[in-house]
């Protein structure tokens, strides 16, 4: 029998996001196709919460290719900082051009947290979710718990990546090896969530 999630499109127009949710579905047999090569458009991300942006994001590209679909969200929320940057993370780099630069978005982060004299505490939250055309989506969340550092360390992750100290280690991840960071993310976390939902079984075995 064919697995409901023979094929799905990932509803994002990060590069980045795509590549690895295909990396990580690969093993699982798992066809995928981008919004780009589907050419849907991005849908605005109007929710209050990750789930919430997660989701519209999975529904509209469900409906719009007619085939299972899935998004994510993501971003950092800072204790000090009442969750802020939260499901803003992106929009705190953004430049009046529409480019990102989040050496500026960090900044941002260490000024507000330098005001409030707060604890250092805080986590990335990925929020995943799943939809079936013109039909029900499911949403896996996952996070990472840490603290932040400054002056920014390491040039190895990407957004806010260089401020971030997971607990139990000691080098942010723009330090560790991207393996290590995919291993222990948040992003990581919602996906055995997922995976352990839809492929019980594992990965498919070959030869
Ligand atoms: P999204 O594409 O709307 O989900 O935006 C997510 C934003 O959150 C990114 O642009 C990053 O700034 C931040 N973010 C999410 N995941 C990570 C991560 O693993 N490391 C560093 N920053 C992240």
């Amino acid at each position: 029998m064919r697995h409901p999630l023979n094929r799905l499109v990932v509803a994002s127009h990060n590069e980045g996001k795509v590549r690895e949710i295909r990396a990580l579905l690969k093993p699982y047999g798992v066809r995928t196709f981008s919004a780009a090569e589907l050419g849907l458009a991005d849908p605005e991300e109007t929710g209050t919460t990750f789930a919430a942006n997660a989701e519209l994001k999975a529904k509209a590209a469900a409906d719009a290719a007619g085939m299972v679909a899935l998004a994510d969200d993501s971003g950092l929320a800072v204790d000090a900082l009442s969750g802020a940057p939260g499901i803003y993370s992106a929009r705190w780099g953004e430049l009046p051009d529409g480019s990102r630069d989040f050496g500026i978005a960090m900044q941002k982060v260490h000024n507000k947290m330098s005001e409030v004299k707060g604890v250092k505490t805080a986590r990335f939250i990925c929020a995943l979710s799943l939809a079936f055309p013109a039909n029900g989506v499911s949403t896996y969340e996952g996070k990472v718990e840490g603290h932040l550092v400054w002056p920014p360390r390491g040039d190895k992750g990407f957004g806010y990546d260089p401020v971030f100290v997971a607990h139990g280690d000691t080098q942010t991840f723009a330090e560790i090896d991207p393996e290590e960071k995919h291993a222990k993310s948040h992003r990581a976390d919602a996906f055995a969530k997922f995976i352990e939902a839809w492929f019980p079984d594992g990965p498919i075995q070959h030869g």
